[in-house]
């Protein structure tokens, strides 16, 4: 069965060569090679919000259809992180990364398990998750509350979140 899963994608440390715009390009081609038609926001460019001494974060979201469960989807994500130089072991909690992928949405299912909460309890209060998801999904709602993502955003400040590139490379 498919599952139209939306994931949120950031970077701020280039990795062999390639920047974070051409990382966050490169890891959604991956990643469309196994989430059916594969829809990608603009990149924003945002400050870093918790621990603020690194560079500017992009960000995009992308969103595509997942056959298998949503562990699987986390397995898939993990690997496509790795496979540009993510490194756990050796980084700051929520310090600069060369890629990192949340599973933001995964249909409307409510998952919390010790490896996977979703949706991802980060998207309500991040503009830089919301921005980009409201681009693919105007009228999305969170599957919990019911309420709409828009009014999630109208409750944040949206400075620190601007328009990049198109996700695409268009
Ligand atoms: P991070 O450092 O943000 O990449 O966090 C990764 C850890 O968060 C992993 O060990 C995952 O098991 C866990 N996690 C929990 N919920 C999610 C989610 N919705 N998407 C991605 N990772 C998640």
């Amino acid at each position: 069965m498919q599952t139209p899963a939306v994931l949120s994608l950031g970077s701020n440390l280039p990795f062999r060569g390639m920047d974070s715009l051409r990382i966050l390009r490169s890891a959604c081609a991956a990643l469309g090679e196994r989430l059916r038609g594969l829809r990608v926001s603009p990149v924003y460019r945002t400050a870093p919000l918790f621990f603020t001494a690194q560079g500017d974060f992009l960000n995009l979201v992308c969103a595509g259809d997942w056959e298998g469960d949503a562990e699987g989807l986390l397995g898939f994500v993990q690997a496509v992180e790795a496979a540009f130089g993510r490194d756990r072991a050796g980084e700051i909690p929520k310090g600069p990364r060369t890629l990192d992928i949340d599973i933001a949405l995964f249909g409307n299912e409510v998952i919390s398990t010790e490896d996977l909460r979703v949706p991802h309890p980060g998207i309500t209060g991040r503009a830089f998750v919301l921005v980009p998801l409201l681009e693919l999904f105007p009228s999305a709602r969170d599957p919990v509350s019911g309420k709409s993502y828009k009014s999630f955003l109208d409750c944040l400040p949206r400075d620190g979140v601007e328009w990049y590139a198109h996700g695409t490379g268009i």
